[in-house]
């Protein structure tokens, strides 16, 4: 990342936000994609639970699903299927068998770059925030060991109404780390994620880790869209 790139969109984020990014407080990762290398096997675990169950799904579709909450995609298979949502009951138990076959695949790899990111970040005076819409208990019960204890500060599927691309998760997020949103940074690879954190007002890097086309993050509304998690590393180390 050239500085003057970075440069300009701090400054058209001031522009967009009507005030410059202040001193960071917060930054706040999305989890899958991010932190970790995870989405290949969240999309196998999707159609092998649907397979099991007997909806119609292709693998591909659940990187576009990337950032809604469990329910909410269970919500919307089932509508296609069916023509109508699925209770809460259904939703719990859809979870859980694909939240199953998530944990046999066994812990997903971390994504390269994300620990440096992570580190950037904890040698500076801001806190790190998890905002994920994964209830997969799997995985964030890995989070602590994986990454020295940095994400104290959570927002998972179970606190929040709306998900991702609503706004709410990133805005409790940032509530979480007393942060303003011109005191934050958020990280996600997914649209609906970056709509999220865009729209509750946090300096968005939009992270290219999966098969997006180049701009597709700019226009869900990142401020800077990127490559890598070790680009992300860089950029951060230079804005904290
Ligand atoms: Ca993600």
């Amino acid at each position: 990342m050239e500085t003057n790139a970075l440069n300009a969109a701090v400054e058209a984020y001031a522009a967009r936000l009507g005030r410059p990014l202040e001193a960071p407080r917060a930054v706040l990762f999305d989890m899958d994609g991010v932190l970790y290398d995870s989405m290949p096997g969240h999309a196998r675990s999707w159609k092998k639970m649907c397979d099991s169950v007997g909806i119609d799904a292709d693998p591909d579709e659940f990187y576009a699903y990337e950032g809604r909450t469990g329910a909410s995609t269970i919500n919307l298979l089932y509508r296609r299927q069916y023509g109508h949502g699925a209770d809460d009951e259904t939703c719990k138990r859809l979870y859980a068998i694909k939240s199953e076959n998530f944990r046999q695949l066994g812990p997903p790899p971390l994504m390269h770059g994300a620990p440096a990111a992570v580190a950037a970040v904890k040698a500076s005076a801001a806190v790190c925030v998890l905002v994920t819409g994964s209830g997969q208990a799997s995985i964030l019960e890995r989070l602590d060991r994986d990454y020295d204890g940095a994400f104290g500060l959570r927002v998972t599927a179970h606190d929040v109404k709306h998900g991702k691309p609503d706004p709410e998760p990133y805005l409790m997020g940032m509530a979480k780390a007393s942060a303003a949103p011109w005191q934050a940074i958020a990280v996600d690879n997914a649209p609906l994620g970056v709509e999220s954190a865009s729209r509750a007002g946090a300096f968005t890097i939009g992270v290219r880790t999966g098969p997006l086309p180049a701009g597709a993050l700019i226009e869900s509304g990142a401020d800077i869209e990127i490559d890598s998690m070790e680009e992300c590393a860089e950029i951060l180390a230079q804005l904290l």
